[in-house]
Formats: structure tokens, sequence, C-alpha cells
């Protein structure tokens, strides 16, 4: 255990990609303090607003505590026998009658890689079906496909430090500054320090990243390959290409010069002025050391795959890749998507980057797992899978520490999948999300304080995740849970794992079966001798680890400028622009981008529980340009209804010049659980690029049309209260509970009432104030234990100062004397 003498253990951040180290430690009140850790060579002490607020989501509220049999009346407790024996027998029952295929795992970038490894072997040595995939698929599925196209191996070829020696950084479809914000503040702290490194944004959005931009081109969605080609030919005419590394060390470079050569119209497909695109091609052709860094705005989208390789033929082009400060670079979403990648766990990878259509591969895991059962052809992809299962094709599908529900597209279908699938197994450490509401078992898994194993940053580096409080109930490690389904299928040998530090042992040495001279990139055969100490006191290791890392290294691959294809040279590869598959329409005339916001993360479910975090955007939102608002007669902070051919999404409206005039963005994570009618997969078609399957999530055309309400309220309770029967209701963390913001179609004394009802029952005092006959403001207030337990306030409309107002009334302590619980009432009277 890496703990200092004053208690702080080391141990790894729960969200981005980024991997920073914490370090955490329980307090005399049990509660959980996390700082920095100044050694972790990826964030050398800093940390972003959701990892300092780490402590504050490790509340037992909400967690799920037992294993429970949700398909008996009232849903039966169960203890961890019989609960994974269930498992078990399902499965093995769907197996036995419908075959191997018939069964599933949907799992999630959240696991560790020791849970990855454990999950990836049952389904694929021993039940005999590759159909596992992450939800990684909705984050850099493409930047999978555009790696093994261009190097034979998914290899992410620089390190964070490379940032920090570029002279021009270009972030295209990345905000780093609210998805990867401790690499923003690298790179601002590497652009003061060196005034002369510029900084180029390729986004449609105007987003915090630009803050430090030099220029933002706000390119129209989907149209990055054309800009990308239209780069690849202003080299080859200018006489920038690298003659020497593009002979010598890549492949097919004239075919995908010919391509684009093709490309017409780039400044009507990108919506650039000529002198826009000369200055960035200038710029990039000039500029020795040269980053691009992309993410979800490249990766999500049905022609993905196409514009990585656009990306980094133009690296290749100019030799910009495997030198120091420069190189194409897939920042990744999730803690652990990487480790997932090198397990293997997506379903058209077989393990350890090790292929399914490499026989040789096949025979060194069938060999090394010791099993004749090994799946030999790639399992379904995420959207395939979820289709497979409306269709009735899969019977038993195990969920991971994930909320498909929420997460993918069209939340419809996914819906009928899982209701369709006959068992549905789902492994949380929350109780009630979407996904755990559609499960015939529930599975209490540890959450992120308790988990103990390996995570692997954006940059190949191996941290340690430690334990650094006591499971909950009966949560156990996802590792754990696998591990005895797999022993009551019949498979205990393969899988009698007593501690993570074993598994990590064998996932290194899977890493170096016919890999000993470095045959392929991902390898561990540093690690394989790591006894229990060495394990647990594991510093950062950056892959490939040839031999244990006592200090920080920072490798870039591909100096030697050998790659991973049979020749050893890079291939470029020939793309084109073509359109996103969905298209604007007269009735669907405008474009929806979605992601993320600063503070909060994926759905919720962890971040939700944190109050600070709930104030930077505290309710679901679109952004509308002024124009398009007043097109379509939106008033700023109005709700509104969003459509599209596949559903309807009602956001509140914030007004600004951030998006161009036809766009729209909404942040991906309100669901049903925290707001009513607000999730934007709601809208999104299930459309995919067809080489990563990865869905297209921004690029969804839609209308839009303001919300006509006449009452809107706001209510103070410390329970979660269910609303649903309101036109709209969103819920935001606060201290000692929860605030909801309302509106609806009932007149505000209707309204009132309403609310007023929820009130009974839980109160032994209720004031009221109301105004008199007109009937336009109505305040009640219940005490309980001389303490404001909950509050309603309804008007026509509502100001941000009745909201500070009534969080601040929140549990405040009120004295005997009925009028004191409307202290403020004097602000509240307008
Ligand atoms: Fe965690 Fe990412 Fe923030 Fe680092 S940047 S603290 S990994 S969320």
């Amino acid at each position: 255990m890496m703990q200092s003498n004053d208690g702080w253990i080391k141990t790894t951040c729960a969200y981005c990609g980024v991997g920073c180290g914490v370090e955490a430690r329980p307090n005399m009140s049990g509660e959980l303090e996390v700082r920095g850790d100044k050694s972790h060579p990826s964030n050398y002490g800093k940390l972003c607003t959701k990892g300092i607020a780490l402590g504050d989501t490790v509340i037992h509220d909400g967690r799920l505590l037992a294993p429970i049999d949700k398909r008996t009346a009232g849903g039966e407790e169960l203890d961890w026998h019989s609960a994974t024996q269930i498992i078990a027998d399902n499965f093995s029952k769907a197996i036995k009658e419908h075959g191997p295929d018939s069964v599933a795992f949907y799992v999630s970038g959240q696991l560790l890689t020791e849970d990855y490894y454990v999950a990836n072997k049952l389904i694929k040595g021993f039940l005999g079906t590759a159909n596992i995939d992450s939800n990684s698929r909705l984050c850099m599925a493409s930047s999978v496909v555009g790696h093994k196209r261009a190097f034979g191996s998914d290899t992410v070829p620089v390190c964070y430090d490379d940032l920090e020696q570029a002279e021009l950084v270009v972030l295209v479809g990345s905000n780093l500054a609210w998805c990867h914000p401790v690499l923003f503040q690298r790179l601002r702290s590497a652009k003061q320090n060196n005034p002369s490194l510029r900084v180029v944004v390729i986004d449609p959005r105007r987003t915090d990243s630009c803050d430090i931009a030099d220029e933002h081109l706000a390119l129209n969605s989907g149209s990055d390959v054309a800009l990308f080609n239209g780069l690849l030919t202003h080299i080859a005419e200018h006489g920038c290409l690298d003659d020497e590394f593009v002979s010598n060390h890549t492949n097919n470079a004239k075919q995908a010069l010919d391509q684009a050569a093709q490309e017409s119209d780039i400044e009507s497909l990108t919506g650039l002025s000529q002198e826009q695109l000369q200055r960035f091609y200038q710029d990039f052709v000039t500029t020795d050391k040269v980053i691009t860094v992309y993410s979800q705005g490249v990766n999500q989208s049905t022609t993905g795959s196409d514009k990585v390789n656009s990306i980094i033929n133009c690296h290749l082009a100019t030799g910009k890749v495997g030198k120091e400060g420069t190189g194409p670079f897939s920042v990744t979403g999730q803690p652990n998507a990487m480790g997932g990648r090198e397990v293997g766990a997506l379903a058209n990878t077989l393990a350890s980057h090790m292929e399914f259509d490499k026989p040789e591969h096949l025979a060194l895991v069938s060999n090394f797992w010791g099993t004749e059962n090994l799946a030999s052809k790639p399992g379904l992809k995420a959207v395939d899978m979820f289709d497979a299962m409306a269709e009735g094709k899969i019977k038993a599908v195990w969920i991971m520490a994930t909320n498909p529900m929420v997460s993918l597209p069209d939340s419809e279908k996914i819906r009928k999948a899982l209701e369709t699938c006959e068992f549905v197994a789902v492994s949380d450490c929350i109780a009630d999300t979407e996904t755990t509401r559609m499960a015939d078992i529930v599975l209490p898994a540890q959450g992120w304080s308790e988990k103990s194993g390996t995570v692997t940053n954006s940059e190949r580096r191996i941290s340690r995740q430690r334990r650094v409080m006591p499971s909950p109930g009966m949560a156990k490690p996802d590792w754990w849970i696998i591990s005895q389904v797999a022993q009551k299928m019949g498979f205990g040998e393969a899988f009698d794992y007593l501690h993570e530090g074993e598994i990590f042992r064998e996932y290194a040495a899977l890493s170096t079966q016919g890999n000993q001279n470095g045959e392929r990139d991902f390898s561990l055969i540093g690690l394989t001798q790591l006894d229990d100490k060495g394990y647990s006191q594991l510093l950062p290791q950056q892959w490939p680890v040839t031999e244990l890392q006592s200090e920080v290294v920072n490798q870039r691959l591909f100096s030697d400028k050998q790659f991973y294809t049979p020749d050893r040279k890079a291939n470029f590869v020939p793309v084109r622009h073509s359109a996103p598959k969905s298209v604007t329409s007269e009735a669907y005339p405008l474009l929806l981008n979605s992601g993320r916001t600063r503070d909060q993360w994926h759905t919720m479910s962890r971040t939700g529980l944190s109050a600070r975090l709930g104030e930077h955007k505290s309710e679901p939102y679109v952004q509308i340009h002024p124009h398009t608002a007043n097109e379509y007669r939106v008033q700023n902070g109005q709700l509104v209804l969003v459509s599209s051919a596949q559903g309807k999404c009602q956001v509140r409206a914030e007004v600004t010049s951030e998006v161009s005039p036809g766009q729209l963005f909404i942040p991906i994570h309100w669901n049903n659980l925290t707001a009513k009618d607000a999730k934007p997969c709601d809208l999104i078609a299930p459309y995919t690029d067809n080489a990563s399957g990865q869905p297209e999530f921004k690029h969804t055309p839609v209308t839009l049309q303001p919300c006509l309400y006449q009452s809107a309220a706001l209510f103070t309770s410390r329970h979660v209260m269910d609303f649903d029967k309101l036109d709209y209701w969103a819920r935001q963390k606060i201290e000692h509970g929860y605030l909801y913001r309302i509106e609806s179609t009932l007149s505000v004394y209707e309204l009132a009432q309403q609310l007023k009802s929820h009130l009974t029952g839980e109160s032994d005092r209720i004031a009221s104030y109301e105004s008199g006959m007109s009937g336009l403001k109505h305040r009640f207030v219940s005490v309980v234990n001389d303490k404001v337990s909950q509050e309603v306030y309804v008007q026509p409309r509502l100001s941000e100062t009745d909201i500070s107002s009534i969080i601040e009334n929140f549990n405040r302590h009120v004295d005997s004397a009925q009028e004191s619980v409307f202290p403020d009432e004097s602000q509240l009277v307008s």
C-alpha cells in the first residue's frame, strides 16, 4: 500500500482519460479528503473541479448494498452464492438452448483493467463468444480503427510531455478545457512559458478551449476530412512532403494524395474562408513540432475513422510522428478506456492487442488460457448488440458499470432491447439508474474509493487505483463477481483468483506471448515478475514496459520509424469527405451537437451527488445562436422542446453566440432520474461509422419550439421527490438535499396547490404565504425538528434571486414563531 505516515494513500481519479494521480485520506468524521498527487507524472499535483470533489461522491446515499432479484415481488435480497448461481444458470441455459452467441456482456471504461481482463477471458475464452463490448465504443472506437489502419496497431504514439514541447497544438473536436481539464491546464502553462507556442481550435462551437487559442476555426459539422485533405494537398503542392520518411517508411502515399486532390469545394464544405484555410495550412507545414489532439468531435461520427486517418495522413506526409513534440494524439474520455483496449474488451479485438484474423494469435491465447472454446470471430459491437437483443437473438446480457439506457442512441430502442432480453443482469455501485430499473438481477459492485487495481490513461500510463475506504453492505470487486459466476459455470480452475495482483500478473504474462522481441506494441514484460508487494507499491508505468520503471518514464513510440504492419511501414489511408448519414430536412432544419459540461460526468450517477459540482450547470440546457432563437421566437432562459425524428427533449434555452446559427448544443448528462424528458439520446439516431461501429452523437437534425408554460416553481427537499406527473422538473443536488425547478401548464394557483400536497405527511409544521386573491405568488414551508425540511415557491416566472433565496433558507434552523420561516420575504416580493 502506497501510504504516507500521515495517512494519505496514492490512487487515481475516477473520471476522465487524463488519469490524474490523487492522494486520499479518510478523516475522523468518515469523510474522504482528496488532493492532487505531486509525484504523479500526469498531473504533478493538479486536479480539476471533478477531481477535487471526489470526496463528495463517496457517500452511501443511493448505493446498491446487496444483490437483489428484481423478478420477485418487492425485490428479494440475495446472498452472493445465490446471486452468482442465478447468473451462471441463466447464461448456461441460454448457451445450451441457443448457442454461445445468444449471450453478451456490455462493459465499461469505468472498470479496472483486472475486471476487464476477467470479463474478457470468461466470455471470449470460455463461453465461446466475442459478444463483449465496452461503452468505450461510444468514445474512441474510431481512433482504434484509424490507428490500426495507419500503424498496424492501436498505438497512441505521444506522451503528455510532448504537448509541452510542441510549437503548434491543434485541438480538433476537443473541448480540452472541460473534458480533459488538467491536460488543458498543462497546455495553458506551456503557452504562458513559451509565448511562441500556438494553439488552433477546430470546432463548430466556441468553447472555453478557445480562451488560449490563437485561432478558432468554426468549421461546419462533419467536414473534418475535407479540411485535412486540403491540408494534405497543400503539403504536397508546397513541396513540404518529408520525402525520406514517406518513401522509406510509409505505403500508399500516392493513393492518399490523389484522393485528397479530388476534394473540391473545401471552402464551402468547411464553411471556412480561403484566408483561414491558408493560414492554418501554412502554420502546419512551417512548424516542425505539431501535435494534433482530437477527441469525440472527431470520433463520434459516421465518418469518424476516416477523420482520424485524414489527420494521421498529414502527420505521416510531413514526418511529424515519433519525434519530440509531434504526432496525432487521441485523448480518451474515460479513466480506463485505454485499459479496455489493451485487454481486448471490444468485440472486434481478441485480447492484449492480438487479433481474430491472425490464426497464430488465436492459438497463443487459447493455449495461454488453457481453453478449447475460444471465440474465433469478432462479436457484436454496442449498437449491433442491442439491435440483436431487440430482435430476440440475445437471451442473456450482463451489463457492468454503465448505463446504456441513458448513453446509447435511441433510448426507446434500448428499452425495447432490455425488455425483450430474457435475462438482464446489471452490476453497479448505484441502486437506481435507468438501467438497473430494467434488470432482472442487480449486483452491488464496489465504488471508486473501494476498488483496487490498475487503469491506463491517454498517454499509455498504467497507474494503481487503490482502496481507500471500506465497501458498504455486500459490495464486491467486479473481477470477484465475474470469477464467482465463472466458477459456477464450471471454469473454476481458470478463475480461482484470490487477489487482483494475481490477475495483473497473468495479464502482463499474456502480453508477452509471441511477443518476446517486441513484435506487438503492447508488452508488459517488465511487470511479469511483480510480487504482491511490488504490485502494491507499483509506480505509474508507461507501456511498453520492458523493465520495471522505478522512476518517471516518458516514451514516445515510432521514433525508430518502425510500425506494427507486416513490412514495418506506416500506411496512408486514402479518404474522401462524405456527408454524415443524418441530413437536415424541412421538418428538422437545425443541427444538434452533444457533449460534456465541465463539472458533470456521464449520467451524473456519481457527480450528481456533489452539491458544489451541481452549481456550475444546474439544469439541462440547449445552446442556441441569437439569430436562431429569434427565428424560433425563443427567449433566453425559456424552456424549449427540441424534436428529432427519434424523439423529444425538453431543455432550457441558453442563447449564445458560442454556437453558429442553425446549430444547437445539449449536454449529455441529464436523464429521466434527474430531469423530465431531458435526455439527448432520445433524439439521436443509431447511425454508426461502418468501420468502427461508433455512433454519431454530434450531428442530429432537429427542430425547436418554445414551451408555453404558465407557472414556475422551486421545491427544496431533503429527499428525492417524484414529480413525473408534472410537465417539467429538473433536480439539482444542494447541501443536505435537493432543489427542483418545475414548470407547468397549470395556473400558478393550481400548481401551488398540487405542490403543497407533496408537503403533507412529512411535516409537523407547515407555514403558508399567499399573495392574496391574485394568486401570483405562493410559498409554503415545512418545518421538521425546527429546521426547514421542504419549501415550495410558485410564481409565473422565477429569478436567480428566488433560487438563491430558497437554497439559503433550506435546512435553516427556525424558532417556534411561525413567521420566522419567511425571513427573506422582502426579497421574494417583486
Ligand atoms: Fe480527474 Fe480528469 Fe479532472 Fe484529472 S482532469 S482530476 S483525471 S477529471
